[in-house]
């Protein structure tokens, strides 16, 4: 589900692969064929297999060029075939072992950045409006798109196949809600693309959401500190001295361990769209707002309680504010050093000890990735149905059949 074309993808692959191989295809054939080694290896370049790939080479670099601002185009004019002998003296083939990725990197970011900030080289009928930049952006980032690599082999990665439709529906921009629905049950326009219902307060849905999100991050909190005590939904009266104020808010996890400080985590959700200017312009822009709102809120009681408050905030795409990817990271950190020490024995060498097991951290981080995005968007899916549902009875029309169970019985 990227924005490059796999066209263009196919043309990168074949280029670079043929550029990569072209020394190994030289050092082992040219003792039979004497006629490379003439005129600047002339007949070996002239080969059919480079023509092809040179007329690959020639598109991608034309499609950068278009892309990419003036002047900043990383590779040269011609098509790097580098044979050993063709090389510099010292040069060594690794550069061309690295062109794919480098040629792919280069095409996947300036398209990525032409769409979402300066339109240049897209047409006009093909450029973003706001909306679906922000889209774009809050659909990125870190375990954004995690729903789609998970196994459905634990209830909380298991997507139904509407829920699956209705996630990549709405990460894709599609339309969702009928044309001839076009009033909520809020008295509000719904939108084709679903923007109103994922941000409608009717029906209690978001509530249904939040609390998903809640019991994933419960669970991962478990699962990195199983020693530690976690409570949701606590009154903070309950934790100690608060102020008046704070005296009946209620904190969403309260992980308390015997060794560290307490730590406070509020789950929260917010749709891009609820702020489009910033969201259109910048990644993870409504996240941040929401993050730092929470802080706020919390900023005296956390301190008289003397306890490390984080929000986990979500943008309604999958985008993770900077604050939750830094507290998974860090709970993914110290469950691999865990797993890092007691292999190793007491007798071992502390100087060379890894500290980490990498491992270990990247499979939590992965594993806690899957579990948020799924709930995440089983929480969308819910929202959407419950709104899609409810606008049919406003409009004086239940179900298209008696069957509840699948989303296009509303649908068509
Ligand atoms: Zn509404």
């Amino acid at each position: 589900m990227g924005l490059t074309p796999q066209l263009s993808l196919t043309k990168v692959a074949h280029c670079s692969s043929v550029a990569d191989s072209a020394g190994a295809i030289y050092e082992r054939l040219s003792p039979l064929f004497p006629s490379w080694q003439a005129n600047d290896q002339r007949a070996f370049r002239d080969l059919p297999l480079f023509t092809s790939a040179k007329e690959s080479w020639t598109t991608i670099r034309e499609e950068l060029l278009q892309l990419l601002p003036q002047g900043s185009m990383p590779f040269g004019d011609s098509f790097p075939i580098a044979t050993q002998e063709s090389l510099p003296q010292g040069d060594s083939r690794d550069h061309p072992l690295k062109f794919q990725a480098t040629l792919t990197q280069a095409l996947v970011h300036s398209r990525y950045t032409a769409i979402l900030s300066r339109d240049v080289g897209i047409p006009a009928a093909a450029r973003f409006t706001p909306k679906e930049k922000a889209r774009i952006r809050s659909a990125g980032g870190p375990g954004s798109s995690a729903f789609l690599e998970a196994l459905p082999n634990r209830y909380i990665t298991r997507l139904t196949n509407e829920q699956m439709r209705i996630a990549c529906g709405l990460r894709l921009g599609f339309h969702l809600v009928p044309d001839d629905l076009r009033l909520c049950a809020c008295g509000k326009q719904l939108d084709a693309t679903a923007n109103h219902s994922m941000m409608c307060a009717k029906g209690g849905g978001a509530f249904r959401r939040h609390h998903g999100i809640q019991r994933a991050f419960a669970q991962i909190f478990k699962e990195a500190r199983p020693r530690d005590a976690i409570s949701l939904e606590r009154l903070l009266i309950s934790l100690g001295h608060v102020s008046p104020a704070d005296q009946h808010r209620r904190m969403d996890i309260v992980v308390e361990s015997a060794l560290k400080p307490t730590l406070l985590a509020d789950t929260t959700v917010i749709h891009p769209v609820a702020r489009l200017s910033a969201s259109a312009k910048s990644s993870g822009a409504a996240a941040k707002i929401r993050e730092n709102q929470k802080t706020k809120v919390y900023r005296d009681a956390s301190r008289s309680l003397q306890m490390h408050f984080t929000p986990l905030a979500v943008e309604a795409f999958g985008r993770w504010g900077a604050r939750a990817i830094s507290l998974l990271k860090r709970l993914a950190q110290e469950k691999a050093s865990e797993a890092a020490a007691p292999s190793l024995g007491p007798a071992f060498d502390g100087d060379r000890r890894p500290t980490v097991n990498q491992r270990v951290r990247t499979n939590l981080l992965k594993r806690w990735y899957r579990a948020l995005s799924c709930s995440l968007q089983r929480g969308n899916a819910q929202i959407l149905r419950h709104n899609i549902v409810t606008a049919r009875e406003v409009a004086g029309r239940g179900p298209r059949t008696l069957g509840l169970h699948n989303l296009s019985d509303f649908l068509v």
